[in-house]
């Protein structure tokens, strides 16, 4: 007869994780993201409202809650927002609610935001946000991204390369940081930084319980 299969353990509980991306517009994180949350479903992506204009291949409620000026500002006003920052003139912000939810179950979620809104979910949140910054080759190849893109208007993109120095400016307060030439070498990256951070012994307060049984174990010698 067959040994019975061997029990298969109980996933070793953790706090979630909160896993910031920025960059200057047109170095990638949309494409890292999106890439990154078909890899792995249990990743929950924050959906932000922001009042900027729908682009033609943007969803609503999927991409953005594209909302006015005033509703935005009644959010910001009520305490709805978890951050919120004003982006090359357009304003755009964090629901509180998703994220308190997803973080008291334990599941990771995953926030493309720039730097002001990662430095005040650094400061709210600091041991549960992981934040990197990804990086184009060279400034020639983000304008070429950006054109090829082809969602914004010429002003629109002009404007974003204008930002975008000073976006780059503030990649040393980020955990880790991604140089996006290659995409599958930055996506893996990625995912290497995830797998590694999930792992960390300070998230998973589920050890202290594994380890004490663990060492009541006394198999016969
Ligand atoms: P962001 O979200 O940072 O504004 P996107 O993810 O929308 O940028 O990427 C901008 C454009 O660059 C898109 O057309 C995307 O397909 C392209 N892109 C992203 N990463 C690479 C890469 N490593 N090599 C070439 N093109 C890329
Ligand atoms: P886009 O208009 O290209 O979608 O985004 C412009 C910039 O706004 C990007 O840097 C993006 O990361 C940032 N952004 C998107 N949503 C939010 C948000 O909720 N909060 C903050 N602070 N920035 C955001």
């Amino acid at each position: 007869m067959n040994a019975p299969a061997p029990k298969k353990l109980t996933p070793i509980a953790r706090r979630g994780l909160m896993l910031v991306i920025s960059s200057p517009s047109g170095a990638g994180k949309s494409t890292i993201s999106r890439a990154l949350m078909e890899d792995d479903p249990t990743l929950g992506m924050s959906v932000s409202v922001t009042t900027r204009q729908r682009r033609p291949s943007e969803i609503a409620g999927r991409h953005y809650h594209f909302i006015s000026i005033r509703e935005f500002e009644r959010m910001r006003d009520s305490d709805a927002l978890l951050e919120w920052a004003e982006v090359h003139g357009n304003f755009y912000g964090t629901p509180r609610e998703p994220v308190e939810i997803a973080m008291a179950e334990g599941r990771d979620m995953l926030f493309d935001i720039d730097w002001q809104g990662a430095r005040q979910l650094q400061e709210k949140m600091t041991a549960d946000v992981v934040s990197i910054f990804v990086l184009p080759p060279t400034m020639t190849e983000l304008q070429s991204r950006l054109h090829r893109r082809a969602e914004d208007t010429e002003e629109v993109i002009r404007t974003r390369l204008l930002n975008s120095r000073s976006e780059i400016e503030h990649w040393r307060e980020y955990d880790y940081i991604i140089v996006n030439e290659d995409l599958d070498t930055a996506f893996d990256s990625v995912r290497s930084i995830v797998k590694a951070e999930r792992l960390r012994r300070d998230r998973r307060h589920g050890l202290y319980g594994f380890v004490t049984k663990l060492l009541e174990e006394e198999p016969e010698l």
